[in-house]
């Protein structure tokens, strides 16, 4: 899409799984996109493969110099920044009871406390572009609970309110942000998950990454007039909630 044409996407943990998924549909809508994940090896192969359109860069997305060295890196290869999407994070198992306090400070930490530096720091930029969206990859997680994940649990709701404070603070800058709620999807993340834990869904089975990927796709493409909302991509799982 020539709209796109000298303006630069960031995907974190876009190295592999539904982050893989976004980096290949914001390639094919004409974006330069920086792969921005912990995996070296994987973001370095995967970038390669849409060699010249696509960078690695090495991102924690809990460490502040590290997130401004790839919004300025990704600046000055591709051009102005015109998608951020917050896909890295990571799962926890534990009750609340059961859980360590320093894992349940670090799942908050990867999937609340990165996305919310990362969106602080590209703010500014997608504003000085004239423009452009924040994605932020939640869960189901973030519109019920789950027994059993409850740092994942209370960080997918943080970050589906962060993505609406955010978005009334944004919008008159034409800056819109969004949160997509995926289901279990086919990942590392859920290897070894019981499938039939999708067996009461409307659609009984677990979605695919380009599946997740196709509607970020059309969020950053196609939909110029939603801010604040929640996308969800979970085969009706939260249907009768
Ligand atoms: P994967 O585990 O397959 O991929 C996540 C990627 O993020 C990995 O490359 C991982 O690297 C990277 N990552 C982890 N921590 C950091 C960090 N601190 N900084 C930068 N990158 C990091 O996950 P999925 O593709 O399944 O999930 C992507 C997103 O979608 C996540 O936010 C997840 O919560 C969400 N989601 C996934 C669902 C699913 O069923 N798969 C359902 C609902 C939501 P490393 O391996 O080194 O940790």
């Amino acid at each position: 899409m020539t709209e796109f044409a000298n303006r630069s996407a960031i995907v974190t943990g876009g190295a592999r799984g539904i982050g893989a998924a976004v980096v290949a549909e914001l390639v094919k809508a004409g974006l330069g996109v920086v792969i921005a994940d912990l995996l070296t090896d994987d973001g370095t192969a995967l970038a390669e493969t849409f060699a010249p359109q696509a960078r690695f860069h090495h991102l924690d997305v809990t460490d502040e110099e590290e997130w401004s060295r790839v919004l300025e890196e990704t600046e000055r290869e591709f051009g102005p920044l015109a998608a951020l999407v917050n896909n890295a994070g990571i799962l926890d198992y534990g009750t609340v009871e059961s859980e360590s306090p320093d894992l349940f400070r670090h799942v908050l930490d990867v999937n609340l406390f990165g996305p919310w530096l990362g969106m602080r720091l590209a703010a500014p930029r997608l504003r000085a572009a004239g423009g452009g969206i924040i994605v932020n990859i939640s869960s189901t997680a973030g519109l019920m609970g789950y027994a059993g994940i409850s740092g994942y649990v209370a960080s997918k709701w943080g970050l589906r309110g962060l993505t609406k404070a955010a978005a009334l603070e944004l919008g008159s800058s034409d800056i819109r942000v969004c949160s997509v709620h995926p289901g279990p999807i086919h990942t590392a993340m859920t290897l070894g998950m019981d499938e039939s834990i999708a067996a009461t869904q409307p659609l009984p089975r677990f979605g695919e990454p380009e599946e997740v990927a196709a509607m970020v796709r059309f969020l950053v493409t196609e939909a110029t007039f939603s801010t604040g909302s929640e996308f969800v991509v979970d085969g009706g799982a939260t249907t009768g909630q």
